[in-house]
């Protein structure tokens, strides 16, 4: 994926903005491969509680530091899933008019789509599973497993080994 984005952008610093917490090991990574010129944001949403379904609700928590104006921005998301989240920050980036503003995911979840939206990079297409592990969360656990792994829910909504 990093070829394939340094490939579109040669001699351009590649913005990339790291949408919290979830695409913080994906950022990291993707960032090591991409060569040459490479700077961070991050930005902070909130779109699910504390379950495993979406409110539909998106909020802004942390805004950018920087402008992005005349910028080539590199949105950095975890999981494309419903798609409203991405859909937000698009309109939002839009508005602040950077250069080219480009959307890389590492997961999609093609099935779950209800807004209009693709990104222009993805990892791995995946089945409708919610995934923890390699930065992904279920109420703030799990984020530090090597791996993205399924969440597999007993009874009474614990995990299996609780
Ligand atoms: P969307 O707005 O596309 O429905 O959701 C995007 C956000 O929902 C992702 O950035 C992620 O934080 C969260 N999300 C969606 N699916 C999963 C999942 O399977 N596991 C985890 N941990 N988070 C998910």
């Amino acid at each position: 994926m990093a070829r394939e984005i340094r490939r579109g952008f040669p001699d351009d610093t590649l913005h990339l903005i790291g949408v919290l917490k979830g695409s913080i090991f994906f950022l990291a990574d993707l960032a090591r491969e991409l060569g040459g010129e490479v700077s961070f944001d991050f930005l902070g949403v909130s779109s699910y509680g504390k379950g495993t379904d979406s409110t539909g609700e998106v909020k802004l928590t942390k805004d950018l530091d920087v402008g992005i104006e005349g910028r080539t921005v590199l949105i950095v998301e975890d999981i494309l899933d419903t798609g409203l989240t991405l859909k937000y920050l698009l309109k939002l980036f839009e508005e602040r008019k950077p250069r080219h503003l480009r959307v890389a995911v590492l997961l999609d979840k093609v099935e779950r789509r209800i807004a209009d939206v693709k990104a222009d990079y993805t990892g791995f297409p995946i089945p409708n599973e919610f995934v923890v592990g390699y930065g992904l969360d279920f109420d703030e656990r799990y984020r530090n497993l090597p791996d993205v792994c399924v969440l597999q829910l007993g009874s009474r909504g614990k995990t299996k080994n609780e």
